[in-house]
């Protein structure tokens, strides 16, 4: 049931697109956002065409050279007047995200409090885009190193962090001096358009950062990606679309950011602290209901723990309450859509089919709203579908090894390589644990990893670049290097 409250504010958001500074209805009619937890429609918004995309290039490039222009620090004042706006709305941001996407409100809170870092952070990178200046090494010449803004950029994010995956590329590309183009996913589109608000209020000039929600996502990437105008493309997503728009790309040899999919190995040696690796569990599994990148995604366990380790999870499972995000004491929610309820069965059904045990959990929920119990199955293989693909789920499989050569092959056996946890008491054995794993990032007896001041990222098919840190920025700025005969020579 919508509350009052909820009416109210989602009566407050805007849903046409934003191009240019102005609010404009989309040409091809309307998209009903839906609550994950009722299947209600929230807000009904504006669906653009393709030359509504257009219009939207159009807008970011006729800006481009005069917001590259703008001095930084006028750039970075707007992302931190826009953080400290973040924080006095910061209850109706997240009431919003719980509402399009379905995390308890808790998570919510703790996505404005993670997505506003973005701001924050790149409000004040914007000042540190410094070069060098150096003579060569024959010492004929000058040398100078220049950072410039790449032109505008493409963003396109998912729906399972609607804030966080919006502000971690719009706050380092207006830092940069891009400008840009934000297509978020059409189930989650709510929050990109009140930020965007947002944005506006702090002063940000029209045409600087434009959105666009459309069904036509294929079609209008396409072109946007097709025209000489666009410079750069970064996104967060599945990898076979990355994989796509990697591809669209390379025509137009535009630079490319992509955060792709996660398979994230989640190893407990036996010498680790249980309890922590059991909080640690919990965090990197059921944050999101299991539905992000960085979730734990198959948990291999030494043999000697892995009973009393499934004992402890399930302890805690057993403690959840699922329910609609909004009401006090839920700690887990629903996932996004039946589609996602529908896999997630299908993987858990696989596993028990093949061999697996059930030790809590693994039943859809009937009766309204997208629904999956927190689940628990030991006795899991490295050929099981649960092993080998991005469950995307609240379902924690356990594999057993014996030794830790086997431990570090398990973890590499896949395509992916986003983040892995590790869970031990030594410390040398940490140490080569993060050698040893093929991952972008690592939680050393941590269940999560993400920071606005660290480098997000992955390697092999979980994508290129990063985001965030001190090299977020980068993403956003071409290098240019000029030599001049020395004044000395
Ligand atoms: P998705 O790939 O289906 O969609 C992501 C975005 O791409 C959406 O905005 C969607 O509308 C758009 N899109 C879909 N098809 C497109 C096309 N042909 N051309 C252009 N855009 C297109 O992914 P999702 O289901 O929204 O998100 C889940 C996936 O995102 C998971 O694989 C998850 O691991 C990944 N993810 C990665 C990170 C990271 O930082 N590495 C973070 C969050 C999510």
């Amino acid at each position: 049931m919508t509350s009052a409250r909820e009416a109210e504010l989602l009566a407050r958001i805007p849903n046409q697109l934003y191009v240019n500074g102005e609010w404009v209805d989309g040409e091809d009619g309307t998209i009903e956002v839906a609550d994950p937890a009722t299947g209600k429609v929230l807000r009904t918004i504006a669906n653009a065409s393709v030359a509504d995309g257009v219009r939207a290039l159009d807008a970011a490039s006729s800006i481009q050279a005069e917001w590259a222009r703008t001095p930084a620090r006028v750039r970075g004042e707007i992302l931190r007047k826009s953080f400290d706006l973040l924080q006095e709305r910061a209850e109706d941001f997240a009431l919003l995200m719980t509402l399009e996407m379905g995390k308890p409100l808790a998570e919510a809170r703790g996505e404005v409090a993670y997505g506003g870092e973005f701001l924050r952070w790149f409000g004040e990178e914007a000042v540190r885009i410094t070069g060098r200046y150096n003579a060569s090494p024959e010492g004929t010449g000058q040398m100078i190193v220049t950072h410039r803004p790449v032109g505008p950029c493409y963003l396109i994010t998912p729906w399972n962090f609607p804030l966080a995956m919006v502000t971690r590329k719009v706050a380092p590309a207006l830092a940069a001096g891009c400008t840009a183009i934000v297509k978020p996913a059409t189930l989650t589109p709510l929050t990109t358009l009140a930020l965007v608000a947002l944005l506006e209020e702090a002063g940000l000039p029209p045409g600087v950062v434009n959105v666009i929600t459309t069904t036509s996502t294929a079609a209008l990437s396409e072109r946007l990606i097709a025209d000489p105008r666009l410079r750069k493309v970064s996104f967060t997503g599945s990898t076979p679309v990355g994989v796509q728009l990697l591809k669209q790309s390379a025509d137009n040899v535009l630079r490319t950011s992509m955060e792709l999919g996660g398979n994230a190995p989640f190893v407990v040696f036996a010498d680790a602290d249980l309890d922590a690796a059991v909080d640690g569990a919990i965090i990197a599994k059921f944050r999101n209901i299991g539905q992000a990148c960085t979730a734990a995604n198959r948990f291999i366990v030494h043999e000697s723990v892995a009973a009393e380790f499934a004992v402890r999870l399930a302890e805690k499972v057993n403690a959840m309450t699922m329910g609609r995000g909004t009401e006090d004491g839920v700690t887990i929610g629903p996932l996004i859509d039946d589609k996602a309820v529908a896999n997630t069965a299908r993987l858990v059904t696989g596993a028990v089919a093949q061999g697996a045990t059930l030790i809590v959990g693994g039943n859809a929920v009937a009766g309204g709203g997208s629904f999956f119990e927190p689940t628990v199955l030991d006795g899991v293989t490295p050929e099981m579908a649960v092993s080998a693909e991005e469950i995307f789920g609240p379902v924690i499989g356990i594999q057993r090894f014996s030794t830790e050569e086997e431990a570090v092959r398990l973890a590499n056996a896949t395509e992916y390589g986003l983040v892995g946890y590790v869970f031990t008491a030594d410390a040398k054995r940490g140490q080569r644990m993060i050698e040893l794993i093929d991952t972008g990032m690592m939680g050393l007896n941590a269940g999560a990893v993400s920071n606005a001041a660290g480098p997000f990222g992955g390697v092999k098919q979980s994508g290129l670049g990063r985001e965030g840190g001190l090299e977020g920025i980068h993403e956003y700025l071409e290098t240019k290097y000029t030599l001049m005969p020395s004044a000395f020579a």
